[in-house]
């Protein structure tokens, strides 16, 4: 790594570090910095669009830039409609990010939009560049820094924090501690939250212990994809200082409820947490969306309301107050991508 190019980047990282996120901690939008403060209430883990064919063969030529732009304003509305005013938008680079996507439909909406950097190891690695397998922990790293000093592909737009996936339910490859390490190394340079796409215990708690073993503290890890693991062991990370990220909110008029999965059930998994202390550490998403490449006009697309039309409703029920609302839908984001360096001491 060249230092000189880091010296800008720390001092800013320095500045912003010695404040909490109560003042003027910032966030990175596809816009530019804001403070956190003006996030109001975000949407903390959506997608506007996917590109499934793999790493080898997706780059902007697969996709009409104006026609997901067209496809995806509606949907947007509906959440301006909503009262929603940031959108955090989680599809990784090689997997159909598109961050020039993303400042039209700003621009459109008037919605904060924050991308992000990293790469994604889930699906047996068919998202990795070739690059990644040859590279070293700290190249990788160098690599996602350069994008948050300088910019995605040549633009100015810069990503917000960083988005990694580790394989399902087994030990972390060496790649996937790879990627991790990669992460953690920087965070430490930039500030960048970690959201780390993570199904099952088991590598949610590799991820934790590797993180802490390399200084980080694992306030600056959002396990994406909590509701996949168990409860004790989301309590278990809780307790560590993580972020527990239920995604994939959704209702199905179809899922009796309390089934797993129903709003019911999320609304449990909330209300344990909120009961063990950790209100403050959940994040909550539909991860819906979106333009699938693949699909003519882009296929289905799932809709960013259930949140607003079912959950909350759910969780006001069971006595949840204004204030512990406005703790999960505005606090809690502008808490988790707040971007400081997040160490154990
Ligand atoms: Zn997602």
């Amino acid at each position: 790594m060249k230092k000189g190019i880091f010296l800008l980047p720390m001092l800013f990282v320095l500045l912003i570090s010695c404040h909490s996120p109560e003042d003027d901690a910032v966030v990175m939008t596809v816009n530019g910095a804001i403070f956190s403060s003006e996030m109001g209430v975000a949407l903390s883990h959506e997608h506007v669009m996917v590109d499934w064919i793999g790493a080898d063969s997706t780059g902007y030529h697969r996709w009409d830039r104006a026609e997901v732009v067209e496809r995806v304003l509606p949907y947007f509305q509906e959440i301006v409609d909503n009262g929603v005013e940031t959108f955090i938008e989680f599809t990784p680079a090689y997997l159909g990010r598109d961050p020039f996507i993303l400042q039209e439909l700003s621009q459109r909406t008037g919605l904060q939009i924050i991308t992000n950097t990293g790469y994604y190891g889930a699906v047996e690695n068919r998202f990795i560049p070739e690059h990644a397998y040859q590279e070293s922990a700290e190249q990788l790293a160098n690599r996602w820094v350069v994008e948050f000093e300088h910019g995605i592909d040549g633009s100015e737009l810069r990503p917000g924090f960083m988005k990694i996936s580790v394989a399902s339910d087994e030990p972390l490859s060496e790649l996937h501690q790879k990627i991790v390490e990669a992460a953690a190394l920087a965070h430490l340079e930039s500030g960048l939250t970690i959201a780390s796409h993570t199904v099952g215990d088991r590598p949610a708690l590799e991820q934790v212990e590797l993180l802490k073993a390399m200084g980080v503290s694992p306030e600056a890890w959002i396990w994406t994809h909590a509701q996949s693991g168990s409860l004790d062991t989301i309590l278990w990370a809780a307790g560590e200082g993580a972020w527990i990220a239920l995604d994939n909110v959704h209702f199905n008029p179809e899922q009796p409820t309390s089934e797993e999965g129903s709003i019911e059930w999320y609304a449990d998994r909330i209300q344990a947490l909120k009961e063990a202390g950790y209100l403050e550490q959940i994040l909550i998403s539909h991860d819906a969306g979106w333009y699938d490449v693949g699909e003519p006009n882009g296929g289905g697309f799932r809709g960013y309301t259930d949140i607003f039309e079912y959950l909350i409703p759910e969780l006001a029920d069971r006595g949840f107050s204004d204030e512990e609302i406005d703790q999960l839908l505005i606090k809690n984001p502008r808490e988790a991508f707040s971007i400081r360096v997040r160490t154990l001491n």
